[in-house]
Order: C-alpha cells, then structure tokens, then sequence
C-alpha cells in the first residue's frame, strides 16, 4: 500500500505525518490518504483510487478541483515570474473586486491565511476601540492565533483537544468565551464589562462544529448589542465568504458587520486569506495609521491571478443557484437514507454548506453538536469512504457541493449512503 507507505516516511519527519491535524483521520482510527490528482468533483489517490469529494480543500473548491479558468489565469501570470515584494496592477484589479462584491467592506487588505486575516482584524478592532477583550463562540473555529485557541471548533473538536498548551493565561485573558445563539449571555457579558469589550468575532453560519446556523435573530442582536456598547462586530467568513453568495452572509443575512475576514475561495485554491471594512477603521493600518500588519508573500501575484479568476467566475451567477440545488438534492437523499435506516439524526443546512449530526437533540451550539453520536459517524465515515465517497473525517467539519459534482455523483452519494446508514 502506497498511502501506508507514505505515511510511515512521513511520519518520521513530519509531526504525525501531516502539516495540518485533521489530515491525520486519527478520529477516525485510519491512515491519511495520500493524492496526486483532483479534477472536477473527483480526487485521485496514489493508490488510482477516485473519490467524489465533498471537502473541496476545507471550502476553497466552489468550481472543483482543477477548473480551467483558474489554471489558465495562473498559467498565463506565473512565467513573469511567481513573487516581487512590490505592488501589481493584479493587487488593485482584486481589492476593487472584493469591495465591489462585499457590502461592509470599502477597504481590503491581504494576508496569506484565514488565521492571519483574523489575527490582524483582532489587532484593529482593539487598536479602533482602545479596548483589550474580544467575545468568541464556544465551537467557533477562528485559525490557530493563541487568543483564538480558547473553545476552538475544527479540528480542536475534532481531536477532542484541551485548549491548547502554550496559550498562555495572558493570550487567553482577553477571550470571552459565551455559547452559540445565546444573545441573552451576550448580554450579560456586555453587562458585565462593556468598557473593555472591543469586538464580538462570530462565524455568522457556524461551520467548524458541523454546520449550525444562526438562530433568527441571533446576528441582528449582536449586531444592535455591539453597536449600542461601541463594540465592533467582526464576522469571520473564511468559510461562508463568496459560499453563501457574492457577498457572503452578509449579503445572506443583510447584516453589516464593521469588519470582516475571508480566506478559502477567495484564494481560489492557494494560501490567501484578507481583512476589511469601513475606510475610517482600515486606515488606521500602516503605512496610513499605527496599526502595524504585514506580508512578504501578501498579495502575491499568482495567488491573486488565482482568487482575481475565481472571483470572476463566481460573478457569472450561475454558481449559487447551481451548487445550493446539488446541496438540496444530496441533503434531501441522506435526510431519508438515515429516516428510513431509523437512526437518530439532526440535519443543517445553509445554501451549499450541510452536516448530519447523529443525535436525536437540535443542534444550536458546541453542547448539542457535542451530544452526537461518534462512534456511529466514524462507522458511516468508514463505509462512505469503502465506496468512494470523500467528506471530512470529523462530525464537526462541513460537508461541501461545488460546481463540479453532478447529479450522478450526488445519487451515487446518497446511495452509499444508505447502504452505509442500513448496516
Ligand atoms: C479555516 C478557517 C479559518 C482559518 O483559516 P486558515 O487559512 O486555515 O488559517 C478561520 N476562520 C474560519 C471560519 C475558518 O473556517
């Protein structure tokens, strides 16, 4: 076996022999797989094996694996050579596009990661306020900077973590961590300390403990509570960024929060994250302000060429319609694989994002994802995967539709999955 192979060599010179935790699949007690390919919906292993995916890189992968016109823009920039440290016309073209697609952002600034992005948003919006405390969601993921390490979804769930060691007292001190689509405590923490609270982060649809929505209301409150106590709301849309639509949740929910972070498809399928918001906050970064943010390989021309064809695409409006259909069908399937295998299950959806949680609880925060089922998943996992079907390995990721799959893929989906929930 190649893959095993692999990993045994990887493994001795890779921290658990991979360069991101839950690659590992250590919930679900398997090696890694190991791929050389991906095209349209399928990834291609170093065994030959295909898979339909629906992890899409973690939610770059809106168009599939590999879409022409992605490759082309990359193709054409990248023998003018891949990195200046120095301005590019593709720099302004991509800023004009996320300004003109994003309601609340008038000004952008890019970074390298969805992490990066939030870490300098922290850095502003207390700079903005004079203020040093930042209120965050239990099962929120926000990248791995130590004030966000607290409570943290993704793969810190996944691996049932501690927050974790070398997070000091002092990094986590300033983290008010409060449930999910709880206003009331939202509330009480502002009642508490509104002088030293700078901003409330919230992913606007939860999608690193599973996908768990926003309950009505839910946005609009911290959006009237944020703003009556001179807080800044920040929403992270990394993952629901040009997901939920051009303009993100946003534009889904019509709430405007004062800044916003994105990353994953803005980046088209490279390491690209960026932060944005009003002018009058984001010139108070350097060069402009005293905010210091910065970024050898920030706004590096291939990864722009790569977001800048990405972002056009998108623009085309077939996509939205397109992959929120696909996620209808495939949601409508395993909802009635599962009723007809009698298990207990909670299904969530918004637009091309969905989980099923196995628990018999509405899932509305960390406690009531937490209360599914694992060990059920990592079986139904285990079968999906024997007949070719690649979601996340973790109850607490998204399960993601693009472009690229086709009704096919998606019948074959919810085929195997009956055959999975059945036995
Ligand atoms: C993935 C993710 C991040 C971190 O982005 P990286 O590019 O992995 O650093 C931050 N916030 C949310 C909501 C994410 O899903």
């Amino acid at each position: 076996m190649k893959s095993t192979h692999l990993f045994q060599e990887a493994k001795k010179y890779i921290p658990g022999g991979v360069n991101s935790p839950v690659r590992a699949f250590k919930s679900i007690g398997i090696n890694p797989i190991f791929f050389i390919k991906g095209k349209g919906s399928k990834l291609y292993d170093v065994e030959g094996k295909s898979f339909i995916d629906y992890v899409a890189s973690w939610g770059p992968l809106i168009l599939g694996h590999a879409h022409p016109a992605i490759i082309s823009a990359v193709e054409k920039v990248l023998v003018n050579g891949t990195s200046f440290g120095a301005p590019t016309e593709l720099e302004v073209e991509m800023a004009k596009l996320v300004v003109e697609a994003v309601p609340s952002i008038e000004k952008v600034r890019m970074v390298s990661s969805g992490t990066e992005a939030v870490m300098s948003a922290l850095r502003l919006a207390r700079a903005f306020t004079k203020r040093p405390k930042i209120i965050k969601f239990e099962g929120n993921y926000h990248g791995h900077s130590d004030a966000m390490l607290v409570a943290a979804g993704s793969g810190v769930s996944t691996l049932g973590l501690p927050d974790s060691p070398g997070v000091t007292k002092g990094a986590a001190a300033d983290t008010v961590i409060l449930p999910y689509n709880n206003l009331e405590e939202v509330e009480k923490a502002f009642n508490k300390e509104a002088k030293e609270i700078a901003a409330v982060i919230v992913e606007p649809v939860a999608a690193n403990m599973g996908v768990v929505p926003p309950k009505e209301g839910f946005l609009q409150g911290l959006r009237d509570i944020t703003k009556s106590r001179g807080a800044l709301l920040i929403f992270d849309e990394v993952i629901t960024g040009f997901r939920l639509g051009l303009g993100g949740a946003q534009e889904y929910f019509r709430i405007n929060p004062d800044l916003t972070t994105l990353g994953k498809i803005i980046g088209g399928g490279f390491p690209v994250g960026a932060f944005g918001g009003g002018k009058e906050i984001m010139d108070m970064i350097a060069p402009d302000g005293p905010v210091y943010q910065a970024g050898t390989l920030s706004g590096n021309p291939v990864a722009m060429a790569a977001g800048i064809a990405m972002l056009k695409e998108l623009k085309k409006g077939y996509v939205y319609e397109d992959i929120n259909a696909k996620a209808n069908m495939l949601a409508q399937g395993l909802k009635e694989a599962a009723e007809s295998a009698g298990v207990d299950f909670y299904q969530t959806k918004v637009g091309s994002i969905q989980s099923l949680f196995f628990t018999g609880e509405e899932v509305v925060d960390y406690k009531s994802a937490a209360t599914s089922d694992l060990k059920l998943f990592v079986r139904y996992y285990r079968k999906m995967l024997d007949q070719g079907i690649y979601l996340a390995p973790s109850q607490f990721e998204a399960t993601f539709t693009s472009t690229a799959h086709s009704e096919d893929d998606i019948n074959k989906t919810i085929e195997a999955a009956q055959k999975a929930l059945k036995s």
